[in-house]
C-alpha cells in the first residue's frame, strides 16, 4: 500500500516538475495541481458568503433601486492582499487568462451552491470601444465568458453598448457617479433579450451605479442577477 502511494506521489511530483503551475497572484509555485493559488495567497483571499446568503450586502446595495433576483461577489476586496494583486494583474497588466480561470472558479462555486441555476444568458458590463481597443480586452467580458462556459449558457458581449467615454469615475461621489453613468449604456437591438434571466457581470462592485445603469436598459420583463469578482472600494 505504502509503495503504491509513494509511486502515485512521485508520479505527481514528476508531472509537477514538467508542468509546474504558478499562482495567478504572485507566480509562486502552486502545490496542488487542482488549485490556482499558492498557499500564502489562498490564506489571504476572503471569499464572501453571498452565494449562500441572499440577505447580503451585494443585494442590499440595490434595495429600492431595482429588483434583483440574486447578487454575489466572489471575494471581498482588501488592499495589500492577494485580491489586489490579482485584480491589478487582470486589469492593468494584460494578464487576461486570469479572468477565465476566475470566471470558471466562480461559476463552479455558483453551481455547488445552487445559485443562478435558471440564468439564460451572461452579459458583461461593456467598456467604451476606444478604451477596450487601447487595453486589448474588456475584463468583464473575459470573466463573463469564464462564467458562461461553466454554466453552459450563452455569453453576449455585444448586447449592451457603452455609448460615451465618460470622465474618470474614481474621484467622484456616489451621486456624481450615478449621474455620470446613468445614460452611458444602450442596448443592442439585434439581441432579443425579452423574458430572459440575465446575469450581468463586472469586475468590482463599488457603488453599483454602473451595474444599475446597465440593468435599466434591459427589457423590463427580464429577470436580473448580478455577479462581480470582488466587492469593496479599490
Ligand atoms: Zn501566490
Amino acid at each position: 500500500m505504502k509503495n503504491s502511494l509513494l509511486s502515485v506521489n512521485s508520479f505527481r511530483g514528476l508531472l509537477h516538475l514538467f508542468f509546474p503551475k504558478i499562482c495567478i497572484a504572485c507566480d509562486d509555485e502552486v502545490p496542488m495541481r487542482n488549485n490556482v493559488y499558492c498557499l500564502e495567497c489562498q490564506q489571504e483571499l476572503y471569499y464572501t458568503d453571498h452565494l449562500v446568503n441572499s440577505d447580503n450586502e451585494f443585494e442590499r446595495m440595490f434595495y429600492g433601486r431595482l429588483k434583483l433576483e440574486q447578487g454575489a461577489a466572489m471575494f471581498y476586496y482588501r488592499k495589500k492582499t492577494a485580491i489586489q494583486k490579482i485584480i491589478h494583474r487582470f486589469n492593468y497588466s494584460g494578464a487576461k487568462e486570469i479572468g477565465k480561470i476566475l470566471g470558471n472558479e466562480f461559476a463552479h462555486l455558483m453551481i455547488e451552491n445552487d445559485w443562478g441555476g435558471d440564468v439564460d444568458v451572461v452579459i458583461p458590463v461593456p467598456m467604451h470601444w476606444r478604451k477596450e481597443r487601447k487595453r486589448g480586452y474588456n475584463q468583464a467580458t473575459i470573466l463573463a465568458f469564464g462564467i458562461a462556459e461553466v454554466l453552459k449558457v450563452k455569453c453576449l458581449p455585444e448586447a449592451l453598448v457603452k455609448a460615451e467615454a465618460n470622465e474618470s469615475q474614481t474621484k467622484k461621489s456616489r451621486a456624481e457617479r450615478v449621474e455620470n453613468v446613468k445614460t452611458a449604456f444602450t442596448i443592442n437591438v439585434n439581441h432579443k433579450l425579452d423574458k430572459l434571466h440575465v446575469l450581468l457581470v463586472d469586475d468590482v462592485l463599488t457603488t453599483g451605479a454602473t451595474l444599475e445603469a446597465c440593468a435599466n436598459v434591459l427589457p423590463q420583463n427580464c429577470k436580473i442577477s448580478m455577479a462581480t469578482l470582488a466587492i469593496g472600494r479599490l
